[in-house]
């Protein structure tokens, strides 16, 4: 018996009935559809997926007909009596319980979009995002009221999605984040990317506040009241600040939850009852980067577990490796992804034992037409170069990097590992030396101790010499506060200009040329450092730190 018949649900029924063909598999479900593609929601809303039916990717009578599976929507399970085994069904048309009997029970009921208890959270026109009736919703209001401008609550994955989404329905739209940054799991300078894509297509982003209550005026029009007292009007709000499990059904019935809220399972997603199964939003699991448990509202870990535990049902011995947050969100042409650990996740973790560096590298070579920099910045342990984490942003080929290590993580890949990785080559799709393979590159040359890291954020405090390198046209059209300029070509002739007595951090603009110029200075005797993420990075993150036009 299955509770809960969309990702994980759906999933695990379809690989029991592909491992016995004698099991009677019985899908509850309590809202209208199973199997319904949640992750397109956003863009049925901005009218980019047109036809609501191609949203549902299997009905009732599929399950039945291909699968001898039998589906039955409208259809809640209130309660778990696990000395039993049966559970009490709710159907929602009649208002009718009965108890059904299981052998083997999974529950996959997701999670659920949080609403926080604040003044007119229950408003007529505040809406959340998790079903198709919601999407359905949302559409027909912006639709009857001619909705001009919306608010949304929350910048994360779904926010940023619903932002591009109701730009593209030509609404106004303000997003209102809590974090000083959006897309709150990235690390802050890989975030800036987004924060300039969205600007730049006209989103109003507030960042660093957080709204504490709603209005409505005569006309209907809501008011969305933030901390520091601003108020901004809207027809249309959505909250996209997060879920939480749905893991109350299991918790009554005295089912172990972890200290996230989440059911707690073990690696075949067994929970405390040897009876019970969970999968999806509604279960803990372990970041096997960070060793915590975690919640990781994804649909591919959802799909991954339901089959876990439809093997484990039918004896197998497969067990779920745990997750490491590899995820994607694309808006107004950019892309951006990350996978394994974040340089934040891995400071409040306590730990220290690691490197970050940043490259800009094309995602194709220059010189086939349309080349994009993606700017990728990847974590990696300094003690053994075992990579942790990745994270980019960009217009082209951003997704196929971070799979690439997000595979590489899986697999306890090293930096040198990146540096050897063969992968795919022809002018339009990479470069002789790939991303990824550049990334290697750049972290093995740290650990092999060829170029030691100055890293930005110590700029504002190092007595340190900085040396930009780029050429004198580049120097001008901006710098960073205190640098001096000798172009790389005319380093060698120039050695004696430079002091001994002090460190000097070299910076271009993306830290190829630095490091070529490092190898120059180290070799002469001199104590030199590459700035991490070369002057791109640094601008990107700290414009107040630019000179402009710079002094030679
Ligand atoms: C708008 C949106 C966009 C998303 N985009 C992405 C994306 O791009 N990439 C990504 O990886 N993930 C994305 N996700 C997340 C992804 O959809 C979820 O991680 C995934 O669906 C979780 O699967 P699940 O089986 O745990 O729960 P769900 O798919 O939510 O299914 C749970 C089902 O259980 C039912 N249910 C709950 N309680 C009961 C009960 N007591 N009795 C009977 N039925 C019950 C619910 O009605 C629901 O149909 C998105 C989610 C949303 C909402």
């Amino acid at each position: 018996m299955i509770v809960g018949g969309v990702a994980g649900g759906a999933t695990c029924a379809a690989r029991i009935r592909r491992l016995d063909e004698d099991a009677e598999i019985l899908v509850l479900d309590k809202g209208p559809y199973v199997s319904f593609a949640n992750c397109g929601l956003p863009y049925y809303v901005g009218d980019v997926i047109r036809d609501e039916s191609n949203l549902l990717l299997a009905s009732p009578d599929l399950f039945r007909k291909r699968f001898n599976i039998e589906v039955r929507t409208r259809h809640e399970v209130v309660a778990i009596h696990r000395t039993q085994r049966t559970v009490t069904v709710r159907d929602l048309e009649t208002g009718r319980e009965c108890e059904e009997p299981y052998d083997a029970l999974v529950l996959s009921p997701g999670a659920a979009p949080i609403r926080p208890p604040l003044r007119g959270i229950d408003l007529p026109g505040i809406f959340t995002l998790r079903t198709v009736p919601d999407a359905r919703e949302i559409r027909n209001w912006i639709d009857t009221r001619r909705a001009q401008k919306a608010v949304i609550v929350g910048g994360g994955f779904i926010g940023l999605e619903m932002a591009e989404n109701l730009v593209h329905r030509g609404m106004a739209v303000t997003v209102i984040e809590m974090a000083a940054q959006v897309m709150p799991p990235l690390d802050p300078e890989i975030a800036e990317y987004a924060r300039q894509r969205l600007e730049s297509h006209g989103v109003n982003l507030v960042l660093a506040n957080r709204v504490v209550a709603f209005g409505q005026g005569g006309d209907g029009t809501l008011s969305v009241c933030a901390q520091d007292g601003a108020e901004f009007e809207a027809d249309l709000v959505v909250l996209s600040i997060g879920v939480r499990p749905e893991s109350q059904l299991a918790r009554n019935a005295g089912i172990a939850v972890g200290e996230r809220g989440g059911i707690r399972v073990d690696e075949q997603m067994r929970t405390c009852d040897p009876h019970v199964w969970a999968v999806g939003d509604a279960v803990e699991v372990k970041n096997w980067v960070t060793g915590k448990w975690e919640l990781m509202p994804l649909a591919g870990p959802a799909n991954r577990q339901g089959r876990v535990a439809a093997d484990a049902i039918c004896g197998r011995e497969t067990r779920f490796r745990g997750v490491q947050g590899t995820a994607v969100c694309g808006f107004f042409g950019m892309t951006v992804a990350l996978t394994g650990a974040t340089e934040k996740a891995l400071s409040s973790a306590g730990m220290k034992d690691f490197e970050t560096i940043y490259l800009h590298p094309n995602h194709h070579v220059g010189y086939y037409p349309g080349a994009q920099a993606i700017h990728l910045k990847l974590i990696f342990r300094k003690s053994d170069g075992l990579v942790l984490g990745a994270q980019a942003a960009g217009e082209q080929g951003v997704a196929r990097r971070i799979d690439v290590i997000a595979q590489a993580i899986q697999m306890k890949a090293t930096v040198f590992d990146l540096e050897e990785a063969e992968l795919c080559y022809a002018p339009q799709y990479g470069g002789a030396k790939d991303p990824v393979n550049f990334a290697g590159m750049i972290a093995s040359n740290v650990m092999r101790g060829d170029m030691e890291l100055a890293p930005w954020e110590d700029l504002a405090t190092t007595s340190a010499l900085l040396l930009d390198v780029r050429e004198r046209h580049e120097f001008r059209a901006g710098s960073i506060e205190g640098a001096v300029n000798i172009p790389l070509g005319e380093l060698r002739e120039r050695l004696h200009e430079l002091p001994r007595s002090r460190e000097i951090w070299v910076n271009c603009v993306v830290g190829q040329r630095a490091y070529y110029a490092a190898r120059i200075l180290a070799q002469h005797g001199f104590r030199v450092r590459n700035l991490s993420g070369g002057f791109k990075t640094y601008s990107a993150f700290h414009p107040e730190g630019v000179r402009q036009p710079a002094v030679v």
